[in-house]
């Protein structure tokens, strides 16, 4: 998929920001100001802590809070991350990239399945099996994010942090620029003490909004809000027999049927298979969307037995505000899932280790306070990793989930080996590969030859059914 805006996004660095609301521009004003002031600024001579290490809270353990939790406690921060539930499942497809396997060293026996067959489905179920051009090392990992979290939290308090199981509930900001400290509240569940919890305070010095699409911390800093997509999930105990088909295969369903502006998912589990869709413009319709998702893969599925139902939101961009003072926002509370493949898990991860990294830098491994230029040193970082790729699946969601006929294109397209190639490279190693100049134009002919093709067909189909 990503090849083919490849050559617009290669090389185009550009403040993430510009895939924002307009509204955030002032943002970016500030920002360049700061990063301004920073510059002119000789050397970093934030104040030296006495008798104590920096102290900060990490709120929500998901895949970022996890992340930023590790590093932090790894990098001389004392570090406590707070959880509401230390079981908590995450509605999620749990598609991971080959990469975060590597990059953050994720044993083998968490992941569930390999899949090197995608199959992308049109909305006149014509499939292509995309993974062909996979080399025998390389696929696309599945989770269960209950069995990802918990691994990720329990290194974390490996390497240090304190994991407290807790529901952060509001906090009081210091006044911006002072160095004093924040105070959290929050509700601490210990069975033994009491079932409902106990109120509890803390001081800390800096705070990492790792909570979620919902995040509290973002709302207290006042971030704005996101555009979003609900997702609905339901995970399908299917006989043994079938399980066979989906050993390494996940299906991808495109069509006004399943879902408007996004697309029908069959992702497989250890045991079962996770069987989903979303829509941001046509919410109210979500349970429709994901029986017409069920019923394109019935044949499949027939005979298993829903084991759960799950819904969540994805935020659909980045929050206006995401970092103030001492407090920063990664993974969802931030706003990071892509478009067309709503694809947050590592982004997550990455920006909650990249702000972790921009705190123990900043604080010189724990011993001086920081301030906001340290924590925007880890926006400038993801942003100029991860622009383009926003980007790219940005407009490819607008140029082929538009309309069936497009959305018949785009399969079609998908079964190209250069596309099949681009698209895994760009996905599992989270880039914007640039491809071959010829091999662009041969793809840029035969998509417009695709979509001439495909709304050629439409017309006929309307002639027929006129
Ligand atoms: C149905 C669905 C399918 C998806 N499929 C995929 C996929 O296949 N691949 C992919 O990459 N992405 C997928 N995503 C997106 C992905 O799930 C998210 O981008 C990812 O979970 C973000 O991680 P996070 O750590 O930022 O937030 P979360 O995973 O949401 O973690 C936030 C954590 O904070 C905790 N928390 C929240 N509020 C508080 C509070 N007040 N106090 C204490 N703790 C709190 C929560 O319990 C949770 O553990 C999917 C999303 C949905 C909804």
């Amino acid at each position: 998929m990503a090849a083919i805006s490849s050559a617009m996004a290669a090389g185009q660095n550009s403040d993430f920001l510009g895939l924002r609301l307009a509204s955030t521009s002032s943002e970016a004003r500030n920002a360049n100001r700061r990063r301004l002031s920073l510059q002119i600024r000789a050397s970093k001579s934030s104040p030296r802590l006495s008798g104590r290490p920096l102290r900060v809270a990490v709120i929500g353990g998901g895949p970022a809070g996890g992340a930023a939790a590790e590093t932090l406690a790894k990098g001389g921060v004392e570090t406590v991350l707070i959880e509401r539930k230390l079981d908590n499942s995450k509605p999620c497809g749990g598609a991971i990239p080959l990469c975060m396997v590597g990059e953050f060293d994720l044993p083998l026996d968490i992941i569930d399945r390999k899949v090197t067959k995608m199959k992308m489905i049109s909305p006149s179920n014509v499939s292509v099996d995309i993974g062909r051009t996979l080399k025998p090392h390389e696929y696309i990992g599945m989770v269960r994010r209950e069995v990802l979290d918990a691994y990720l939290r329990e290194r974390a308090a490996e390497a240090g942090a304190t994991v407290v199981n807790g529901l952060f509930l509001k906090m009081d900001s210091p006044p911006a620029g002072s160095g004093e400290r924040y105070k959290i509240y929050y509700n601490e569940y210990n069975s033994k003490k009491s079932a409902t919890g106990e109120k509890k305070e803390m001081e800390v010095d800096a705070v990492v909004g790792a909570d979620g699409a919902n995040s509290r911390v973002a709302k207290e800093i006042g971030a704005g809000d996101y555009e979003y997509a609900i997702a609905f999930q339901e995970r399908v105990k299917i006989p043994e027999a079938k399980m066979e088909y989906y050993k390494d295969r996940a299906e991808m369903y495109v069509g006004d049927d399943v879902s408007p502006d996004f697309y029908g998912w069959v992702f497989p589990k250890c045991d079962h298979v996770a069987v989903g869709t979303g829509t941001v413009t046509h919410k109210s319709d979500i349970k429709r969307f994901q029986a017409a998702t069920r019923l394109r893969a019935c044949d499949k599925i027939a005979g298993g037995k829903i084991i759960r139902v799950e819904a969540h939101p994805i935020p659909e961009h980045p929050r206006p505000r995401r970092v103030l003072d001492r407090v920063a926002l990664v993974g969802d509370a931030a706003g990071y899932v892509t478009k067309c493949s709503g694809e947050g898990i590592y982004f997550a991860a990455k920006s909650g280790r990249m702000c972790a990294e921009a705190i123990v830098e900043g604080s010189a491994k724990g011993t001086r306070m920081i301030d906001e230029g340290d924590l925007r040193k880890y926006l400038e970082k993801f942003d100029k990793a991860y622009w383009p790729t926003y980007k790219v699946l940005d407009v490819l969601q607008k140029v082929f989930y538009r309309s069936n006929s497009a959305r018949e294109a785009f399969v079609e397209m998908c079964a190209d080996d250069y596309v099949q190639k681009m698209t895994f490279d760009s996905y599992l190693y989270k880039r914007v590969v640039p491809g071959n100049p010829l091999d662009d134009l041969k793809l840029a002919i035969n998509t417009i030859g695709s979509l001439v093709r495909s709304s050629a067909l439409r017309r006929e189909m309307a002639k027929i059914t006129a």
